[in-house]
């Protein structure tokens, strides 16, 4: 089996590896009305990434996800505690305290690196992840943020596979900003996240596939629906 990359609904993303070991990404499910799953559905999770502490992203499934899944997460040491006081048990969470922008966990063979994102949060950073699975094919999840030069550097240094791009403005990238982060980032492919969740944001990925094809040809872009998945 190749690895497998799910858009879940929102920002929530679902990584597969070639080995079978299910990462899971801002899994707001429950109360997401654009999350194609729910939080039974869940079978497995090895790992669980969170970005930032809006209700959107950090949501209230995670408790209830490790426990049913024995799942470990990794987020920072500010929104670990927050986790660990609404009943993650501590030894669920990556070093027992978690990990910080720059640092590089690995976890099962996963190799995760935290990311800078520029965006607002009550506790902590917001913050993206590289995350390099067990054959190297790396995923980057941008997190929520606005384009940042910073986006050239990643692209440098890694070898992004897939990008997931946040593009449904207001809060996050407009489309323009989105497309222009591919030519910044590089990635072979590009799936568009964070939009037609709410009525504010933007609607559809049009603007963006119309855009990413003029800034960034090098890209492919996979606008898939909620529920579906690339193959990488
Ligand atoms: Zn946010």
């Amino acid at each position: 089996m190749p690895n497998s990359v799910k858009w879940l609904g929102h920002a929530a993303c679902q990584i597969t590896s070639a080995t079978g070991k299910v990462i899971l990404i801002d899994p707001w499910i429950t109360g997401n009305p654009g999350c194609a799953i729910k939080k039974q559905d869940v079978k497995r999770a090895d790992l669980i990434l969170v970005t930032h502490d809006h209700s959107d992203h950090v949501g209230t499934d995670i408790p209830d996800l490790v426990r049913s899944t024995g799942a470990m997460v990794l987020t920072h040491p500010e929104l670990a505690a927050v986790l660990v006081q609404s009943g993650v048990s501590p030894d669920n969470i990556i070093n027992g305290i978690g990990m910080n922008i720059g640092g590089q966990v690995e976890w099962a063979g996963i190799k995760v690196t935290m990311t800078q994102a520029f965006h607002s949060s009550s506790i902590g950073d917001a913050v993206g992840y590289i995350i390099i699975l067990e054959d190297g094919k790396t995923v980057y999840h941008a997190g929520d943020t606005g384009i940042f030069s910073g986006m050239e550097l990643l692209g440098s240094i890694y070898s992004i596979d897939v990008a997931l791009i946040p593009i449904g403005s207001v809060f996050v990238m407009d489309p323009l900003q989105a497309a222009y982060s591919l030519t910044l980032l590089k990635p072979g492919i590009a799936v568009p996240i964070h939009y037609k969740t709410f009525p504010i944001l933007v609607q559809d990925a049009g603007d963006f596939i119309r855009l990413a094809r003029e800034k960034a040809p090098d890209t492919r872009v996979e606008a898939i629906n909620p529920g579906e998945e690339i193959f990488i």
